[in-house]
């Protein structure tokens, strides 16, 4: 593992002091330091599933590795949920009789005070797959690129998820929900995708990145995944209103959107490897929104499932980056069909925690204090031609250097670094921006940018 160097680490910590929370969106999440998240994807073929299902073991369990929330499965990548309440779900066809997973969890952590994170897989279904084939995702010759994939863009969307997501937040007293999947990333052929895509741009979809009319298609796409999360949340809202809601990936490092209302709290699983540093990219870029957000490192030495478990020494390697710049942890793992997760695993997880709450009363209500900050526009998308992922090349780039020089820095977008030279007198300003290969800037930045040059800002 290519980790950042030991001393960068230390200096984050050393700022901790300076970042941490602010905005109106705190509520209990954004002090909610300490969460676990585990995998329990099962396909419909998993026999013995739960068979070691004992949810006041498992939440005591959870309790001691000191665990503040904790993920409970809603539906998993296979399409399968693990309760009985409601009609619209598919329950797994191997779940023991009478068991209501789902309603056990929520109890038994709510008893010991921990909150419950429902998880909730977006565009895999193996029964949905299996019932309604014209929801299914197809390329471009109309094939199905996995059996399972179903298409959020088409009709199950309003049919099926909308009203399952009513069915869960109305029986449950899940405390949080987080989608996973939720963000535009390559296009989909099904004839409801060519038929809306017909309709909003006047031509067909396009063969690929090469096709002239790629750009209008990353734009509708874009665009059409921000109504997607805008009508969950608005579905959890209308019966949950304070009902904290994220999506993972989504608004971060590789897709620069502002981040809209709606959305209570941020995340992503950062990829297994260098946690460390693409964890503390990321807490940079999310730092300043005031939305609550967490960097979920994870405890495989190689990819989700893996089996393997990394030291507590390097979790906490991975988890100082992201609370020294105002993040929340969350540790994931996997457990097994059965419901078990070995104990020396929970032990590192328990010691990585333990290792956050010692440092909690520095961060709690610490503001940020910019002093770099580092444009990554919300134009990206388009700046080197039209992509759905943004070339971070420049922004990769501006952050080793100034994590390696111990400059604290923050990515921010143009709308919030508008704002912020209209709103901020001259003498509080950060003492430099950067522009790191940014091509697209509006007239009214430009002119708020030679303000601030003039008036003493260093721009580089
Ligand atoms: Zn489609």
């Amino acid at each position: 593992m290519r980790a950042q160097s030991y001393a960068a680490v230390i200096g984050e910590l050393i700022m901790a002091a300076n970042y941490g929370l602010q905005g109106p969106r705190i509520g209990w999440y954004g002090k909610c330091f300490r969460k676990l998240f585990f995998d329990f994807h099962s396909s419909q073929h998993a026999l013995g599933l739960a068979a070691a299902f004992d949810a006041e073991g498992w939440a005591e369990r959870c309790a001691q590795a000191g665990a503040q929330a904790v993920s409970v499965f809603i539906k998993c990548g296979f399409g399968w949920s693990f309760y009985r309440k409601g009609s619209i779900r598919y329950v797994h066809p191997q779940l023991p009789e009478g068991l209501d997973m789902v309603e056990a969890q929520i109890e038994a952590f709510h008893r010991r005070g921990i909150k419950t994170i429902g998880y909730y897989h977006t565009f895999n279904s193996e029964p949905i797959a299996r019932d309604h084939p014209d929801w299914a995702r197809r390329d471009a010759s109309g094939r199905t690129p996995e059996p399972k994939a179903i298409c959020m863009q088409g009709p199950v969307f309003e049919e099926w998820m909308l009203p399952h997501l009513v069915e869960v937040v109305t029986n449950y007293e899940i405390d949080a929900m987080f989608f996973d999947g939720t963000y535009a990333w390559g296009p989909c052929y099904c004839p409801t995708c060519r038929r809306r895509f017909r309709e909003a741009a006047g031509e067909e979809l396009p063969a690929g990145p090469e096709d002239p009319r790629w750009e209008a298609y990353v734009s509708w796409a874009l665009e059409d995944y921000r109504r997607i999360r805008q009508a969950i949340s608005d579905t959890l809202h209308a019966h949950r209103p304070d009902m904290p809601t994220s999506f993972n990936w989504a608004y971060t490092m590789r897709m620069p959107e502002s981040v809209p209302e709606h959305v209570g709290n941020l995340m992503l699983d950062v990829p297994p490897e260098d946690q460390a540093f693409n964890g503390s990219y990321q807490a940079r870029h999310w730092a300043l929104t005031g939305v609550p957000f967490d960097i979920m490192n994870s405890a495989f030495l190689q990819w989700w499932g893996d089996w393997a478990c990394k030291p507590a020494t390097c979790l906490k390697h991975e988890v100082a980056p992201a609370i020294a710049n105002g993040g929340l942890t969350w540790i994931g793992y996997q457990m097994t069909h059965t419901f078990d997760v070995a104990e020396p695993v929970m032990r590192q997880l328990g010691e990585a925690l333990a290792f956050v709450k010692e440092r909690e009363h520095l961060l709690e209500g610490a503001k940020v204090v910019p002093c770099v900050l580092v444009l990554h526009s919300t134009q990206s998308h388009f700046t080197h031609g039209a992509r759905l992922m943004v070339d971070e090349a420049a922004m990769r780039g501006a952050h080793r250097l100034f994590l390696e020089t111990g400059l604290p820095h923050n990515f921010v977008d143009e709308h919030w670094l508008l704002n912020y030279l209209c709103t901020t007198p001259a003498a509080e300003r950060a003492p430099v921006i950067v522009l790191s290969d940014q091509r697209r800037l509006e007239p009214e930045l430009v002119q708020a940018l030679q303000n601030y040059v003039r008036e003493g800002g260093g721009l580089l």
